[in-house]
């Protein structure tokens, strides 16, 4: 049985994928990295923004009628509670029930023949909020008894076979007998979905295995007005410290040279200064980085190992959203723009040159033209190096969705968003001129080959530097470079988003 994964979303999700991947390969089946050969096709989902569960339902329909498909995360944990099917008000569950205690759960899940016979018998009571059986700690629920949204699409698309939740996936082994898969496994190796260890797995977006994630934290408690995060994940648990650093030696074993730390608020967990320390210290590593802090989460001790540690990558990325307190307030989040201003002076202050890159988002709503001019303000400032800009999209059981109307005239929102992209390219063409004639370390991410009536045959080159700058360069041989090199490379040139340079060394230091 071969299987293949379309992830959507974040590091996460790839992080995730690996873990379902090492369950189902430890299930004797096979991953193919071509979706045509696949007898099934997972649905790692994501659902930040409209537009990824728009893509996500679109790919749905172009999937053979002869290939099975499993959906999970994101998309399919916040719907449960916003299908419109409340006929079904008995089913519904919640799928945030804690981490099972029993290795030998209940599969709790409906066929779309019993929903029938169950609602012709049992019409539902006015309010009723019972769920079938709520002793949360042995049951796993999948499908119908999961998400009624499972109802709804396997009557448009008959090959979707299983609903699943991520912090399932350890189940998969005994919930796949459930669905008709005959299946043996190494019960030795199953463990709980954060003691999964994707050995000898691809975790990251990388095509190749010289950068390896690792989830430090699952779900968030912030609970920002826009962010659904915290209503399809829930509630925050850290994992621990022995386990976070025995993963990292494990992955460097296996051949990774940089380590990627992965969390929603990753400079929260209580233990992030410990994890750093001790990662950086295990032998052979390379790089190390981490993805999304929370900007008052940056504490002084943060700020000393980046300006110290050579291998912590001078890069910093501070998601500010916006820098007008009208703005920050109404997005409940925990500080203001004068908090803004210190945390990037201290940063600014520190011995050695970090990189930030930060997030804002745009038309959020009723954002007026005086909180667009604040946020201007701190990007003429601080000449970001990069700023990721977010269009903001309602999401469901958000305060924002719930109690902020949309109000920005749409000429006024495609003003604004093409006022923040003058004012990043101009800025990444300054930040990038200073970067000539420096020496940077670059890892090679992607090589691509290119044909071209002129020159005919060249490479594309995808790699970025230990301060997180991203860039393509196409060269005419590129017999000596192997993709996951790192380089020793001095900057011959520096535009908008794009710096230039020549090769000095090949650091080839694979253990
Ligand atoms: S910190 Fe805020 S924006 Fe980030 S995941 Fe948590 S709730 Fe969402």
């Amino acid at each position: 049985m071969k299987f293949h994964i379309l992830i959507f979303g974040c590091q996460m999700n790839y992080s995730d994928s690996a873990r379902i991947k090492a369950i189902l390969i430890n299930c004797w089946m096979k991953y193919t990295s071509d979706i045509k050969q696949a007898d099934i096709v997972i649905f790692d989902t994501c659902s930040v923004r409209q537009k990824s569960e728009d893509k996500i339902t679109g790919k749905l329909k172009e999937i053979w009628k002869n290939q099975k498909v499993w959906i999970t995360w994101c998309m399919i944990q916040h719907n449960l509670r916003n299908a419109k099917i409340d006929k079904m008000a008995k089913f519904k569950v919640w799928n945030f029930s804690w981490s099972l205690k029993s290795k030998t759960p209940e599969i709790i899940w409906l066929t779309t023949d019993e929903i029938n016979d169950f609602k012709n018998k049992y019409p539902p009571e006015k309010g009723d909020k019972g769920g079938l059986i709520n002793n949360k700690w042995n049951i796993v629920w999948i499908n119908n008894a999961f998400n009624p949204m499972f109802f709804n699409l396997s009557q448009k698309l008959k090959n979707i076979e299983l609903f699943f939740r991520i912090d399932d996936v350890w189940f998969l082994p005994i919930i796949l007998p459930k669905i008709w898969y005959k299946i043996k496994y190494n019960s030795e190796i199953i463990n709980e979905y954060e003691k999964i260890i994707p050995q000898w797995i691809n975790t990251s977006m990388n095509p190749h295995q010289t950068t390896a994630y690792i989830p430090i934290s699952t779900w968030c408690n912030q609970f920002c007005a826009y962010c659904i995060v915290p209503y399809a994940r829930w509630l925050e648990r850290n994992f621990p410290l022995k386990q976070i650093v025995d993963e990292a030696k494990l992955h460097i074993q296996n051949w990774a040279q940089e380590i990627v730390l992965l969390w929603q608020i990753v400079n929260k967990h209580p233990d992030f200064i410990e994890i750093l320390k001790s990662i950086l210290k295990i032998e052979w590593l390379k790089r190390l980085r981490y993805t999304s802090p929370y900007p008052t989460y940056y504490s002084k001790e943060l700020l000393e190992l980046h300006e110290k540690e050579n291998k912590l990558c001078p890069h910093i990325h501070i998601p500010l959203q916006s820098w007008s307190d009208n703005i920050l307030k109404k997005m409940f989040r925990w500080y203001d723009s004068k908090q803004c201003y210190e945390f990037i002076d201290k940063i600014r202050w520190l011995k050695r040159h970090i990189s930030i890159t930060t997030d804002i988002i745009v038309w959020f709503p009723w954002e007026t033209e005086k909180d667009f001019k604040e946020t201007i303000k701190l990007i003429k400032y601080w000449k970001f190096d990069m700023i990721y800009i977010w269009i903001y999209s309602s999401r469901p059981w958000t305060l924002a969705a719930k109690k902020y109307e949309n109000d920005i005239p749409y000429k006024t929102k495609h003003k604004r968003r093409s006022k923040l992209n003058e004012l990043l390219k101009k800025n990444s063409l300054e930040n990038n001129k200073k970067e000539i004639w420096s020496i940077k370390e670059v890892l090679v991410n992607e090589i691509l080959i290119q044909w071209n009536t002129k020159t005919l045959k060249h490479w594309n080159i995808i790699w970025y530097t230990d301060n997180m700058k991203q860039t393509l360069i196409n060269i005419q041989d590129s017999s000596k470079i192997k993709e996951w090199d790192f380089l020793t490379v001095k900057i011959i040139d520096g535009k908008s988003f794009k710096l230039y340079w020549e090769i000095i060394n090949k650091n080839t230091t694979k253990h």
